[in-house]
């Protein structure tokens, strides 16, 4: 059925970077043939799913978004992959991107544009746009994506669903090709805050293959989920996630959703948090910084595309004539970005400065969760905006991640969840706890999502 409506609705919506209903086919008969041999199977086993084009499949391509990787074919599964298929759920196909995870919209994949099935000249945000777009079209019922700076909680919150960030290391980023390895988080896509918490726990926990991974017991996030309740929760209202630059209907929906909460038992109070508003600048030197360390392995030699191989070049002129085709201008900017910051001389002015940063936003953090059991504030500062609005303008699209950026700073979990509509597009209202309070955030989610 799933297989069905994307033929149906995707030249519409282009969430799919690929699709391959044979594969998808062949998984599913595997699983119902495990199942008849009697293997106990999770509760998703037989539930479809679609992957971000950023986890490695062993039996589909993954580009990353990318020119560069166009028609890889990855040796292995990432293990939030193998977990998943162990489960016993079955991939629909892989879902486009902004290359490199690089984007709030969609906009720089190298393929197309993914569109918001709410209004199709918007865009489904990003980077994990075709994640989101694909549940939110209803061509599957899960996704996956990867947050480094906002990247599931945006797109969630701009297509109406429900999007998680967990725990830093509490997922693994093992076969996840790596934008900022310090930032960079798997985490669940679902329609309810219930499903998504299903799918958290199918593909959490400690892996030995991501020396970052967290050796601790998953929160319990299902349960806490299935509570659902705030009766006695202190919710903390971020004082500086608010006013000017605010959508005035984002804005009216996050004061609802407060008032929500206080109705159902919580305790609300306003909490300052003065050094979120460094945020953004410090990750746009830690995530170029750290990207133009990891991007140095699209040498031509290793993966993917290379150009001008023709015997009479150099490695390093292949090398230099494959990355200026093969990558976009967004990832070009933050490599040059990155590489500048990094450069000795500058190092301590802007990386280290940057990383000062960080530690006090981590500090205000814990002040914070000394008050509070969980802060509140709106995901992202609008609505979805249109196609091209943004495209060039870079600190444009740079601010969609204002709100959600501290806790990937910081490694704490956060969720997004729809809190109603804002001119007849959807608002989230985003939910952070402390590091491993992932399951606070899903029973205060499932107690108010609309
Ligand atoms: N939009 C942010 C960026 O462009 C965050 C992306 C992400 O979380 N992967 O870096």
């Amino acid at each position: 059925a799933h297989l069905d409506r994307i033929a149906a609705v995707d030249g519409s919506v282009k969430a799919f970077l690929h699709v391959d209903r044979e594969t998808t086919l062949a998984q599913a008969r595997a699983v119902d043939e495990r199942r008849a041999a009697g293997e106990e199977l999770g509760p998703l086993a037989g539930v479809p799913i679609a992957h971000k084009d950023v986890f490695t499949t062993a039996d589909m391509p993954t580009t990353a978004g990318s020119k560069i990787l166009e028609g890889w074919r990855p040796p292995y599964d990432a293990t939030v992959t193998s977990r998943l298929r162990q489960a016993g759920l079955v991939i629909l196909g892989k879902t486009n991107m902004d290359e490199f995870a690089m984007g709030s919209s969609t906009e720089n994949s190298a393929y197309f544009v993914s569109r918001n099935p709410w209004d199709l000249e918007r865009v489904p945000g990003g980077s994990s746009g075709g994640s989101s777009a694909a549940v939110a079209a209803y061509e599957a019922p899960l996704s996956t994506g990867t947050d480094t700076g906002g990247s599931i909680r945006q797109p969630a919150a701009v297509t109406g669903i429900v999007g998680m960030k967990p725990t830093y290391g509490g997922s693994s980023r093992y076969g996840v090709i790596a934008f900022a390895s310090s930032l960079d988080t798997p985490g669940p896509f679902a329609r309810n805050v219930l499903d998504a918490a299903l799918l958290h726990e199918a593909f959490s926990g400690h892996d030995v293959m991501d020396s970052t991974s967290v050796d601790q017991a998953v929160p319990p996030v299902v349960e806490a989920a299935r509570r659902a309740d705030v009766n006695g929760l202190r919710v903390g209202v971020v004082k500086e996630f608010a006013g000017d630059g605010y959508q005035a209907g984002v804005s009216a929906r996050f004061n609802e959703a407060v008032e929500l909460l206080e109705s159902l038992g919580a305790k609300v109070v306003e909490v300052s948090c003065p050094n979120f508003s460094y945020a953004l600048p410090a990750y746009y030197l830690i995530a170029p910084s750290e990207c133009s360390s990891n991007l140095a392995r699209f040498d031509a030699m290793r993966y993917g595309l290379r150009v001008g191989d023709d015997g009479s070049r150099s490695a390093e002129e292949v090398m230099a004539l494959t990355r200026a085709e093969g990558f976009g201008p967004e990832v070009k900017r933050r490599i040059m970005l990155g590489t500048y910051a990094l450069s000795s001389g500058y190092y301590d002015a802007y990386y280290g400065k940057a990383q000062q940063v960080r530690t006090l936003i981590k500090r205000d953090f814990e002040a914070a969760f000394e008050q509070v059991d969980v802060l509140v504030s709106p995901t992202t500062p609008t609505t979805a905006f249109p196609i091209g609005e943004r495209a060039d303008d870079p600190i444009a699209m740079y601010l969609a991640d204002l709100c959600t950026i501290p806790a990937n700073l910081t490694g704490n979990a956060a969720i997004s969840v729809p809190c109603g509509l804002s001119d007849g597009l959807p608002v989230g209202l985003q939910i952070m706890a402390p590091v491993l309070g992932d399951d606070r955030v899903y029973r205060v989610g499932a107690a108010v999502e609309r």
